[in-house]
């Protein structure tokens, strides 16, 4: 089955203007200013008033629920499938938190085959916060190497008391397994960083990559955000090679706790020179967001929302006035260069029919392909989970 989508504003996420997009099966045929099919097997969608972008790629989303932090009744919920799909979120990499005792790596590979059976592409993250490391096979490098969902290990955690306080002898050997196993299978072998609160923030990456051979690209920290502190020590590891990553999903309280929301710190670390393809976004969706008082006392807990992805970009247009085609690329071909996603966050012949169609005026999420099968409709979701309501 053919779909031809004619006449959409195409940000691929290079500026292509009005467009026709020929899909076959799960992959972009060919992008044309015009394609002319008259065929009973050609599926029309005329999108003159849309703007059509890369499906999002979200680098951590706890597909399974996090949190617990506050004992057994502050554990989070598992990811429904339309969470995912009217967020926009084509692809996914999934990944344990504090929590590896009662969530386990076995369920969050089968959680991660459950979201690609109806449609996404989802990948996982071997390991958790928790050191020595849990994997599947036993062994890091075979996770990466024989599974094929399993693209690098995270989050593992750095300045967090929530954290096993690695030493960065252990933070290099999981960095160099990582490594070595993505090498051997074709794959980024990325080691996802949960960055804490604590004072000493990148300087185990920085020891790492001073005393090995390892490169600064190999790491991908996230929640960068977290603090002006951080932001700005994030804005200088960037200035050393290294990518960082911001959280979407927060709270007011956080902000007013001096968290950064991401459409002002894109906009700030675009000010000061950085460069958009070494900064990203992820939702950290159904991860917790507590908060603990001076004393490490919980005191207050939600759930992290995979809609908060698209959304800090949509501010970043509408009230930062960074243009559409830079911002999309925290949420599109930055992240799946980085998770080295081939096929992915670029609107291009030959890759993985992918994509959102977005209002123009108000850049509302209108409608969702995922590998050339519509997703979402009209805000409406066309599939929804076998226990969905
Ligand atoms: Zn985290």
């Amino acid at each position: 089955m053919l779909t031809l989508i004619k006449n959409a504003e195409v940000v691929a996420p290079v500026k292509l203007g009005k467009q026709d997009v020929l899909i076959c099966g799960e992959k972009i045929l060919a992008i044309e200013s015009l394609i002319e099919i008259n065929s009973p097997y050609v599926a029309l969608v005329d999108a003159s008033d849309k703007i059509m972008v890369p499906g999002f790629v979200d680098s951590l989303v706890h597909i399974t629920g996090g949190g617990g932090e506050g004992g057994f009744t502050t554990r989070t919920p598992e990811v429904n499938l339309t969470d995912l799909t009217t967020a926009g979120i084509t692809t996914l990499v999934a990944a344990l938190g504090t929590d590896s005792i009662s969530r386990s790596l076995n369920e969050l590979l089968v959680k991660a085959k459950e979201l690609n059976a109806y449609g996404l592409s989802c990948y996982i993250y071997s390991g958790s916060y928790h050191l020595p490391l849990k994997t599947i096979t036993g062994d890091l490098q075979s996770d990466i190497v024989l599974i094929d969902e399993c693209i690098g290990v995270g989050e593992v955690a750095i300045a967090d008391h929530r954290g096993s306080q690695p030493h960065f002898r252990e933070l290099a050997r999981i960095a160099s397994d990582a490594r070595v196993g993505g090498m051997l299978s074709g794959k980024s072998g990325i080691v996802s960083i949960h960055m804490g609160p604590g004072n000493s923030m990148f300087s185990l990456i920085d020891e790492v990559v001073e005393k090995t051979d390892i490169p600064i690209s190999q790491f991908y920290p996230t929640h960068i955000n977290r603090n002006k502190v951080l932001f700005n020590a994030g804005i200088d590891f960037t200035k050393r090679g290294g990518y960082i990553d911001l959280t979407t999903s927060s709270n007011s309280m956080a902000f007013e706790l001096g968290e950064i929301k991401c459409s002002k710190g894109l906009k700030e670390f675009l000010d000061s020179g950085g460069d958009i393809q070494q900064i990203t976004f992820s939702s950290d969706g159904h991860a917790s967001l507590p908060e603990f008082d001076e004393a490490g006392n919980l005191i207050s807990l939600e759930v992290g929302n995979e809609g908060s992805l698209f959304r800090e970009v949509r501010d970043c247009v509408l009230h930062e006035s960074i243009p559409l085609e830079v911002a999309i690329q925290a949420i599109t071909s930055t992240p799946a260069d980085v998770l080295k996603l081939k096929n992915k966050g670029r609107l291009q012949a030959n890759n993985d029919a992918d994509l959102v169609l977005l209002e123009k005026q108000s850049l509302h999420i209108e409608s969702v392909m995922s590998k050339g099968q519509w997703l979402v409709r009209n805000q409406t979701p066309l599939i929804k989970g076998t226990f969905e309501s």
